[in-house]
């Protein structure tokens, strides 16, 4: 009889920002069978894991019954007996206010193998994010972690004595306990602290909705209750939150606090979205699109052979790049079979696509639209005749391409790598944000995600979106859509790549704001 060995890694998410995670615990993700995860961990990271992993939710929901810790346990040591590699997901340090203990010490009680990976816990993310350093030389040498939640009537023993943290600590994060301030502050106070100690709240930090108020540890309680704070809250008090006047970063960012949406395929990871994240945006992926395989990849295998048949091989998506070689592969062949055949890609990111599989494009075109990319391909070569060439590909213009290679007497091949059909309804993060009028804007990277959001919003046209929302394009063919629709663009990329939209996005919201 074999025996089944599951193994469990207590792994750290960080506190907000998923890319916070450590590459140990983003690794542990990719292998996991089940991840077991809490209330605050970013869905982001669950993508991480693979596809047919079981997701198991033990936060609490509001209203909801929720797991009892003994629950919980149960859980990771059934699943750990039956041989799973189990992630146990906690937010920000498993170990850090986070029952990680516990959960670590039944596992050792009860012979189950496992690992402790560490995560950013929050009192040193949220104040990286906030500008706030939680120690400096010039200001103060110690810091304590502190949890706000126990019941703050308790006096000194076995409970937090803030009392005596008041003088001896120079500065103090507080943890959970929202609804304490006034009880924590007061207490401080009474210890002997300078009231005029500045004191920092800082909301869902480390997210594009991090929200930080600033003011004394006489003052903040009363700030927090003004301003309706809520959790996941954290509360710092000492010199060093002076420090957030010159050193904040996250929240000075071109796009923070903007919410877009940002429609695309369903397999492609989003470039734009990445862009949109990394100077601040909150973003809100709207796949109008669903990518499949081709239904025989054998066949269609076999008609583009042999590879080296043709002169070149043109790509206008990374999607295209992606596709072909999955069914090169998947026939037994690989980069090999392209040798003596040139390549042409419509831009930078397709080039970069085809650079993973070790072949550098022998044309690539300016980042605009397909058609361009095909005719200073045909003004700079300068004989096509008799020349076969591959399209393997939809793009918007195939048609427009394959006709002007034709009157240069080019002999034109086209396959579909790929199929498309339309995504099934709009995403519920969108939905939501929607709904509650939440949402800046919206950005379209081709003519045909304009029509299928139309479509999936059952919308005739793009009037009414347009009201209150603001419309982005990446170029003149997506543009022309959106007019046709009815649609009025609040701006239009510069250089239609996605870094000259998300920059074109960033001047906008510098010169003009929100449009509702
Ligand atoms: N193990 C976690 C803490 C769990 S206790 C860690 O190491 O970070 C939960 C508390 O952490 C929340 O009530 C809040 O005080 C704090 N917290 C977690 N995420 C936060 C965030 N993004 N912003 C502010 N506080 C956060």
């Amino acid at each position: 009889m074999t025996v089944l060995k599951g193994k469990v890694f207590l792994v750290g998410a960080g506190p907000g920002d998923p890319a916070l995670i450590t590459r140990k615990g983003a690794d542990c993700l990719r292998k996991a069978d089940v991840v077991i995860y809490d209330r605050l961990i970013s869905k982001e990271l669950l993508y991480l894991a693979p596809e047919n992993a079981e997701l198991i939710y033990v936060g609490k929901r509001p209203g909801e019954h929720y797991r009892k810790q003994d629950e919980i346990n149960q859980i990771i040591i059934e699943k750990a007996r039956a041989g799973k590699t189990i992630i146990r997901l906690k937010g920000g340090d498993p170990l850090v206010f986070g029952r990680g203990a516990e959960e670590a010490l039944v596992m050792a009680a009860a012979d189950i193998q496992f690992e402790i990976i560490p995560g950013v816990t929050a009192a040193v993310a949220t104040s990286a994010y906030a500008g706030i350093p939680l120690t400096h030389r010039d200001w103060t040498s110690s810091v304590a972690l502190i949890t706000g939640h126990e019941a703050p009537d308790k006096t000194c023993g076995e409970s937090v004595c803030w009392e005596k943290l008041a003088t001896c600590i120079g500065t103090i994060v507080v943890y959970m306990g929202v609804k304490n301030y006034e009880k924590i502050t007061t207490r401080i106070l009474n210890g002997g602290r300078d009231p005029q100690t500045p004191a920092a709240i800082i909301y869902a930090g480390t997210t594009p909705w991090q929200k930080t108020i600033v003011g004394t540890l006489h003052t903040i309680a009363q700030q927090a209750h003004a301003e309706k704070m809520k959790p996941p809250a954290i509360l710092i008090v000492g010199d060093v939150v002076r420090l957030r006047e010159s050193i904040a970063w996250h929240e000075k960012r071109p796009l923070f606090g903007r919410r877009l949406v940002v429609t695309r395929s369903r397999s492609e990871k989003s470039r734009l979205a990445e862009e949109l994240r990394a100077r601040g945006a909150m973003v809100i992926e709207f796949p109008t699109l669903k990518i499949n395989p081709p239904p025989d990849m054998m066949t269609l295998h076999q008609k583009i052979q042999p590879l080296n048949q043709y002169e070149w091989i043109v790509f206008s998506s990374p999607t295209g790049v992606k596709y072909f070689f999955d069914v090169l592969i998947t026939a037994g062949g690989d980069s090999r079979n392209l040798s003596g055949t040139r390549i042409a890609v419509r831009d930078i990111s397709t080039a970069e696509a085809i650079k993973q599989y070790g072949i550098k494009a022998d044309f690539c075109g300016a980042g605009l639209t397909s058609s361009d990319m095909i005719n200073s391909l045909i003004t700079q070569q300068r004989s096509l005749k008799n020349k076969k060439i591959l399209i393997p590909q939809k793009t918007e213009m195939r048609t427009y391409m394959v006709q002007s290679l034709q009157k240069v007497g080019a002999h034109v091949i086209c396959v579909d790598v790929y199929q498309i059909s339309p995504a099934p309804h709009p995403p519920d993060e969108f939905q939501e944000h929607y709904e509650a009028g939440l949402i800046d804007g919206i950005c379209f990277t081709s003519s045909t995600s304009v029509s299928s959001f139309l479509a999936l919003m059952n919308l005739k046209n793009l009037h009414s979106f347009n009201d209150c929302h603001n419309i982005f394009s990446i170029g003149p063919v997506t543009s022309a859509k959106i007019i046709d629709l009815d649609g009025t663009i609040s701006a239009q990329a510069d250089q239609h790549t996605i870094l000259g939209l998300a920059d074109t996005i960033c001047e906008y919201y510098q010169r003009n704001g929100s449009k509702s």
